[in-house]
């Protein structure tokens, strides 16, 4: 008997524990070496007072095994608690988001015969630091992050998977046309470490245009590796034309533990119908094997897997009459996969994972990169202001000296002082922009004077973010029109 694996199982939310039943069954079945440690996470936690959703002795668990199965939990949209799987992702540091999207054509329905893509997602950053400020009464704000460590080892993650798993070509997406600092440095570590892989062909693509494509030519792309909410989008999108979102699994990959799970969520409507897909968290299982070294029993569960659906036998979301041989419910899809364990696919590329390293790809090390020369040469101070710009012009002119200037003011990003557009929509919310005005440092007694004064003319002062030049170059963008 081979030594049993600890791994950590959460059942989830909604379709959750009737898709994670089905899939500890067959991975029991196919005598995969697993001991599993139930924790309760999700709602229900959540429901008990806990606010971050997962009790200490789940993480410790987690901590224990460092691999979690984890079943869909349900967040709720625009308020209450936090994003469960955000926290766990970014709390034990699972940096990469790895979606496999295949079409099983002709079994599964699909406008796209030839897809076999894989989006690799960055997993912490971006947006998905959920830091919002209410700024005004009229506008909120979300903090967008990239740094430069969490690009390059993402970047470089997606390279090394292209290179392990065989694949040619790595596509890189972004919106840098817009957002020149954050995706800017997206795309510039993507350029640098693709001139350390040669042999792997590498394109950018602006996201909407990609993300278009990838839904209307998903032959033009192998590995795709993008920012957080983009990849979001982009592997709902292509795991949907594959036929069914039901479908895919996913790995989210950190150094130090790991995390299995379908890409879809927990599907509040079907839940408790006993007809869900449980596909999705069974090739993620499938994923994890592959991790855990017990590529064999991967294999088996694969393979048996790719048979079912080969055989027609299929779940109402992938149900057609005239592809499918019988419509089942997740118990009978289920029997199916166990029934055919020990059998490969005759149509399909049957799946082997011999020679897969254990723990999936090695991690990328990290380039050190040179100190760059940092000065700062201004300041941004936003404000709530009930007025026009010339007012506000006028009222906080004064306020500037002691070598800070103001050299404009803007609303929403666009530059609205001095000779701002007469149609330009201007919210509650303002940002002035003082510049040193001799290219000299600006001092943090000069910002405080200014907030001072500031303060004293009554402007309702809210934020202040110092402005930086880094070898000479702007560390701040600049507003529409200036
Ligand atoms: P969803 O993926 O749950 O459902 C979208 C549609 O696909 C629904 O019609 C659903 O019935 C169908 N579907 C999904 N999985 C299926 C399966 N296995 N078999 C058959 N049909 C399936 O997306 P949603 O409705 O936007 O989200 C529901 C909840 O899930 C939300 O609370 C969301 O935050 C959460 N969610 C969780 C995760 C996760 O835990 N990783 C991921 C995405 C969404």
């Amino acid at each position: 008997m081979k030594n049993k694996t600890a791994i950590t199982v959460a059942r989830g939310d909604g379709i959750g524990p009737e898709i994670m039943d089905a899939t500890l069954r067959i991975l029991d079945e196919a005598g995969a070496a697993l001991d599993f440690e139930e924790i309760k996470v999700g709602k229900e936690v959540y429901e008990k007072g806990i606010k971050s959703g997962i009790p200490d002795d789940a993480w410790e668990s987690l901590r224990r095994t460092k691999v979690l199965l984890k079943g869909p939990i349900t967040t709720p949209q625009g308020g209450g608690y936090k994003s469960l799987n955000v926290t766990i992702r970014k709390t034990i540091g699972l940096f990469a988001n790895v979606r496999p999207c295949i079409s099983y054509a002709p079994y599964v329905e699909t406008k796209h015969p030839n897809m076999d893509i894989v989006i690799i997602r960055e997993n912490e950053e971006d947006l998905y630091g959920g830091i919002e400020y209410r700024e005004s009464p009229e506008v909120m704000a979300s903090i967008k992050l990239i740094s430069r460590p969490g690009t390059e080892r993402i970047v470089r993650y997606a390279f090394a998977f292209a290179e392990a798993y065989g694949r040619k070509k790595v596509t890189c997406m972004t919106k840098d046309n817009i957002m020149k600092l954050t995706d800017g440095l997206f795309h510039k570590i993507f350029d640098e470490i693709g001139k350390e892989y040669p042999h792997i062909e590498q394109n950018h693509m602006i996201i909407d245009i990609g993300t278009a494509k990838v839904a209307a030519a998903p032959h033009l792309f192998d590995v795709i590796v993008t920012p957080n909410l983009y990849g979001d989008i982009i592997s709902d999108v292509a795991a949907e034309i594959t036929g069914s979102v039901g479908l895919g699994g996913s790995s989210n990959i950190g150094v130090n533990c790991a995390m299995f799970e379908a890409i879809h969520g927990s599907a509040p409507d079907i839940a408790g119908k006993g007809i869900a897909n449980p596909s999705g968290v069974l090739l993620g299982a499938v994923m994890m094997l592959v991790h855990i070294g017990q590529g064999e029993a991967a294999a088996r569960v694969h393979n048996a897997w790719l048979r079912t659906i080969e055989d027609g036998m299929h779940t109402g979301d992938i149900y057609r009459k005239d592809l499918s041989r019988e419509k089942v419910d997740t118990k009978g899809f289920t029997k199916a996969v166990i029934d055919r364990l020990g059998q490969v696919p005759e149509k399909f590329k049957p799946a082997n994972y011999n020679g897969v390293a254990a723990g999936g790809i090695e991690i990328p090390h990290l380039t050190p990169y040179k100190d760059e020369e940092k000065k700062r040469v201004g300041v941004d101070i936003g404000l709530n202001f009930d007025g026009t710009a010339e007012m506000l012009a006028a009222k906080v002119l004064p306020c500037a000296g002691e070598n800070l200037e103001l050299q404009h003011i803007s609303n929403r990003g666009v530059k609205v002082w001095p000779n701002g557009q007469p149609d330009t929509f201007c919210s509650d919310n303002w940002q002035l922009r003082f510049i040193s005005k001799d290219g000299g440092n600006v001092r943090t007694s000069q910002v405080i004077t200014l907030i001072n004064r500031l303060n004293k003319a009554d402007m309702n002062f809210t934020r202040a973010v110092m402005l930086h030049t880094f070898d000479g170059k702007p560390g701040f963008s600049a507003s529409q029109g200036e």
